[in-house]
């Protein structure tokens, strides 16, 4: 054959490592290589369906599309081949010889080295056709990509290295030859292969063919059989159910066919959740197949992520990643949606503005989230689960989808001060029925760690009324309590923010101390406003410390730390703000404090204070140098 053809390449780094990690990580499960396999070869059969919708030469030869599974037990070998797609050379280098999946490093990154973990890892990230060394020292792939002639060879033993070369096939589509590793022999059985399909492999709507094998009747019969040598045609039987799964009933399909279905269409290695299947007829047809997954891809934050549907119109594959049927805050969902009502030649630029796509998208929305408020009733373990994975992603529901803000407010969790740990356990129905008889807000308080919220001094007054907080410290929740606004006609009310009104929580007394401390103390809340006067908005007193000597609360009108920080990360400057300074006129400091008659030291004091103020609500002092001489200086003037 044409040797000048044949190129000897390297794999990528990624693509090396994946492979050493797969190979250590999946023993104990080697026979997932023929369900990743067939899955692509079902992938090439949709790919060469759709094409063909627009070119009718690809439709006329060959139309019969299936893939063949054969094995070689005296070669101790495999072979899988569809009539799909086919892959040219450059498809072969590029798809078989790189992973073009985004994040990739990134996860590798994040490799331990410790098998366990990491084969939990490699669960997020799905296998795929690398899977194949698994069972195989050598790997042939040939390939012939519709509609071109010149067909290539891939081959590998997985040590690094591949090579391509030209060869010629008489017909479209790729044919994958594993030859197995000695260890792995087993798999090159009629019995093994058949059940190995059937386990993971019979939801495929596309027929898996194995060559029909005749039970000898008697050993006379097989003596015959030996002695004919007639060469017999080679009669091939279905092995799957052949049918789309979705087409078929529920009641008819087993969770095992839901899971491996799942894993089919979500590249993924772990179960689902949950799913929920559904058909809808009358002004709309469609049917929805959508999965929960059991754990968030690595890179649900990565703008390249792969979200959306599969889309089917009348059965036919359309599309991959169709991100129009849900909003983003759902874009972990998985599944796929057969239209009968959009014309097979849609496009994406159609599909964005169609309105039989935003009206199926409201209603999978809405299907989304009914699944999630069942399972949030019905199965606490899993609904936390799934809190741990999507939480996050969810919280940014209020904001994207105004129409489902009640909705999505109920499967909210919080940790808030009845929590247990950092656990997010709270609803906000929940909140509602622990409020205190004439509470009127739901308070909460952000930071940036759940321990700065945790042990904030503005949390003193509420812990002492037992009066619950919603402590706050993932990026998105300032953002995310903004656009709720309320729940059940209660507002949120940030506790380290503006004037603290706690309305009919706090009692006629409480009032009136407070009222005649601030006059008592006008004198000193003008000497310490002179000290940081610039640092500082106003200096009061506090209505919120019970143990700690002062606090900083941040103006009604200004941007909390979150949101802060969000909007500095996106490159923005933020204007400068001051906070306000509030003191407690009963703790021993301030009373010291009042009682300074030299200026200079006042002065060191008041810094002192207020610095202390910031770092106890897990804030970042501008100029650390200063704050520790000044508390150094103190320290050592006791020692005198
Ligand atoms: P994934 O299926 O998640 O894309 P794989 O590692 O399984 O990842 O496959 C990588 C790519 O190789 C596929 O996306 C496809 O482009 C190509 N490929 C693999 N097998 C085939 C096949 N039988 N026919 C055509 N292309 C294939
Ligand atoms: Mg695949």
């Amino acid at each position: 054959m044409s040797n000048q053809n044949k190129e000897t390449l390297g794999f990528q780094t990624e693509v090396k490592q994946l492979l050493d990690l797969m190979i250590h990580s999946l023993y104990s499960n080697k026979e997932i290589f023929l369900r990743e396999l067939i899955s692509n070869a079902s992938d090439a059969a949709d790919k060469l369906r759709f094409e063909a919708l627009h070119n009718k030469e690809f439709a006329k030869q060959d139309p019969n599309l299936a893939i063949k599974i054969s094995f070689d037990k005296d070669a101790n070998t495999i072979q899988i081949a569809d009539n799909g797609i086919g892959m040219s050379r450059n498809d072969a280098i590029k798809h078989l010889g790189t992973i073009a999946k985004s994040g990739t490093s990134d996860f590798l990154k994040r490799l331990t080295g410790d098998q366990k973990k990491d084969s939990q890892l490699i669960g997020k990230f799905g296998v795929g056709f690398y899977s194949s060394f698994i069972v195989a020292d050598k790997v042939t792939v040939e390939t012939l990509k519709a509609g071109e002639t010149e067909a290539v060879k891939w081959e590998s033993d997985g040590s690094g290295e591949f090579t391509i070369e030209t060869i010629s096939k008489p017909s479209r589509g790729t044919t994958i030859t594993l030859h197995l590793k000695p260890e792995a022999n087993e798999f090159a059985d009629d019995w093994r292969l058949r059940s190995i399909i059937r386990k993971y492999s019979d939801h495929i709507s596309l027929p898996i063919l194995m060559h029909k094998v005749e039970t000898p009747i008697s050993e006379e019969d097989e003596k015959n059989k030996e002695e004919a040598k007639a060469p017999k045609e080679i009669e091939w039987e279905t092995v799957n159910t052949a049918k789309a799964l979705w087409t078929r009933s529920r009641q008819n399909i087993s969770d095992e066919e839901y899971k491996e279905f799942y894993k089919h269409i979500s590249h993924d290695f772990s179960e689902p959740l949950s799913w929920s299947h559904n058909s809808v007829e009358g002004k709309l047809e469609y049917t929805s197949m959508l999965f929960i997954p059991s754990k968030a891809p690595f890179d649900m934050y990565n703008r390249e992520m792969q979200k959306g549907l599969k889309l089917y119109i009348k059965r036919v594959f359309i599309m991959d990643k169709a991100e129009e049927f849900l909003p983003m805050y759902l874009r972990f969902i998985k599944g796929i949606v057969d239209s009968s009502d959009l014309p097979l030649n849609i496009s994406r630029e159609i599909l964005q503005k169609d309105h039989v796509v935003s009206n199926m998208k409201s209603a999978l929305t809405k299907r989304v989230l009914d699944m999630l408020t069942k399972m949030a009733a019905n199965d606490k373990d899993n609904y936390a689960k799934f809190w741990a994975e999507f939480g996050q992603v969810l919280k940014e529901g209020p904001a994207e989808d105004f129409a489902n803000k009640e909705k999505i407010a109920k499967l909210l969790r919080f940790c808030s001060t009845k929590s247990k740990g950092a656990a997010q356990d709270q609803s906000l129905e929940e909140y509602i029925a622990h409020m205190k008889a004439d509470q009127e807000k739901i308070y909460y308080i952000t930071a940036e760690t759940h321990k700065a919220a945790a042990n904030s001094p503005h949390l003193e007054v509420f812990k002492k009324k037992n009066i619950e907080v919603l402590l706050l410290s993932d990026r998105v929740d300032e953002w995310l309590i903004s656009s709720l606004r309320d729940f059940n006609g209660k507002a949120f009310a940030d506790i380290g923010r503006g004037e603290l009104d706690l309305g009919k929580l706090d009692s006629e007394e409480d009032k009136q101390a407070k009222e005649s401390s601030a006059k008592e103390k006008e004198s000193l809340l003008k000497r310490i406003t002179e000290v940081l006067k610039d640092q500082v908005e106003k200096v009061q007193i506090t209505h919120r410390l019970t143990e700690s000597p002062g606090c900083l609360v941040i103006n009604e009108n200004d941007m909390g730390i979150q949101m802060r920080r969000i909007m500095e990360a996106s490159g923005q400057s933020m204007p400068e703000t001051k906070p306000i300074f509030e003191i407690n006129p009963n703790h021993p400091l301030i009373t010291r404090l009042d009682k300074e008659p030299d200026e200079d030291r006042f002065a060191e004091l008041c810094h002192i204070i207020f610095d202390q103020s910031n770092l106890a609500a897990g804030g970042k002092l501008d100029d650390p140098g200063s704050y520790v001489k000044r508390l150094n200086k103190l320290i050592v003037e006791m020692a005198d």
